[in-house]
């Protein structure tokens, strides 16, 4: 904002210095440096502002995609939690292991998945994966 108001200013203290001169080539500086740098400054400016509205719907649009996604998941876990919760409880259920983290068996990330390892979550947490944060894994 501040300079999108100093680029209109420049343009109007461009416009006023030409306007005290009869000749094109005594306006010709002041249409240079207070017009052209003028409109420079409220073009960068403006890109600016635009950049920064959509840097701000971007991240309004990330939080409500995190929000859905951890609703949804919270409705999946809640489905799981009450038929695996003595299963849980202990540390040799099986979980799928990804690359850098490990999954209920159910979970959706893993089950497009063909050749998946299915080990003990001592294990996973021993390799030092870190459980998924969409299905929710015993720690
Ligand atoms: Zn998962």
């Amino acid at each position: 904002m501040v300079g999108l108001a100093a680029g209109l200013l420049i343009i109007g203290g461009g416009w006023l210095g030409a306007a005290r001169h009869d000749t094109v080539p005594e306006q010709l500086p002041f249409m240079i440096s207070g017009g052209l740098i003028g409109l420079a400054i409220v073009l960068a400016s403006t890109s600016l502002l635009i950049i920064r509205s959509l840097r701000q719907h971007r991240d309004h649009i990330s939080a409500q995609l995190t929000q859905l996604i951890e609703e949804i998941a919270a409705r999946g876990t809640g489905r799981v939690a009450s038929e695996g919760s003595e299963s849980a409880a202990g540390g040799n259920s099986l979980v799928a292991v990804g690359a850098s983290s490990y999954h209920l068996p159910t979970c959706r990330l893993v089950e497009k998945r063909r050749e998946t390892e299915m080990v003990p979550v001592d294990v996973a947490r021993a390799r030092e994966l870190a459980a998924c944060r969409v299905c929710k894994p015993p720690v």
